[in-house]
């Protein structure tokens, strides 16, 4: 059976990757997080004094972009991949509240997308792809098969990630995250380049109240659908 495409784009904290991850993984397909190539992109410009406090050199951020060598690699182990920022495994820092403060500025900038977006687009050119982030739908991969739009309620949200946070040993409140997850939502949606929006023929997913297994089956039976229909069109 052909293999297809799927795009799954929405709010941030709404469980996309988590879903996206077991979705790929019972399907044979690869996993894309598109968020953590922005993340490491963020880290990079963090680490590199091209932040500080609440101003980011935007045209320096640009030109480093030659500099950053980006890679996901497998781990068996885990059973994911996790980013390379040149060279070095990066998958804890860039989880950190302290870049997901930053990475929505960053992820404004029109180079940045440029190259992400490039980047994302090779990877997925075979099909056989789960991607998920906040433009895969509407710019990466436009003619995906199947485009998924997850939402939740804010406060759902935050509860999730902060939780997530804690179990990783981060000192947070619920009202930093919550705060960081609303303004993250309106720098994504309302920037110039790629804004989030659902894309034309998504299927709006609201998991506020779904557990894992119930979302897994659903955007499985989803994709046995776009599956069908491609083999009664041969
Ligand atoms: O998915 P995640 O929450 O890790 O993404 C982090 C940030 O990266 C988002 O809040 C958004 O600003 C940016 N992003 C984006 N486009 C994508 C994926 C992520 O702008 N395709």
């Amino acid at each position: 059976m052909g293999k297809i495409t799927i795009a799954i784009d929405g709010y941030s904290s709404t469980g996309k990757s988590t879903i996206a991850k077991q979705l790929a993984k019972s399907l044979g397909y690869i996993y894309i997080d598109s968020g953590a190539m922005y993340r490491a992109v963020t880290l990079y410009a963090l680490t590199n004094g091209l932040i500080e406090g609440q101003i980011h050199n935007k045209q320096a951020i640009a030109k480093s972009l030659s500099k950053i060598s980006l890679k996901f690699t497998y781990n068996d182990t885990l059973g994911y991949s996790e980013m390379y920022l040149n060279g070095t495994n990066v998958e804890q820092e860039i989880r950190s509240l302290e870049v997901s403060k930053y990475v929505s500025r960053i992820a404004e900038i029109k180079e940045v997308r440029e190259m992400l977006v490039g980047m994302q687009r090779e990877m997925g050119q075979g099909g056989g792809v789960v991607m998920d982030g906040r433009d895969i739908g509407t710019v990466v991969f436009p003619n995906a098969e199947l485009k998924v739009f997850m939402t939740a309620s804010p406060e759902k949200r935050a509860y999730r990630r902060y939780k997530e946070l804690l179990n990783r040993g981060e000192q947070v409140t619920y009202e930093q995250v919550l705060k960081n997850v609303q303004s993250r939502d309106r720098i994504d949606s309302s920037r110039e380049f790629s804004p989030l929006r659902k894309a034309e023929g998504a299927i709006t997913f609201d998991n506020s109240d779904m557990g894992l297994q119930e979302q897994f089956e659903r955007l499985h039976n989803y994709v046995m659908r776009v599956l069908e229909s491609k083999k009664g069109a041969q």
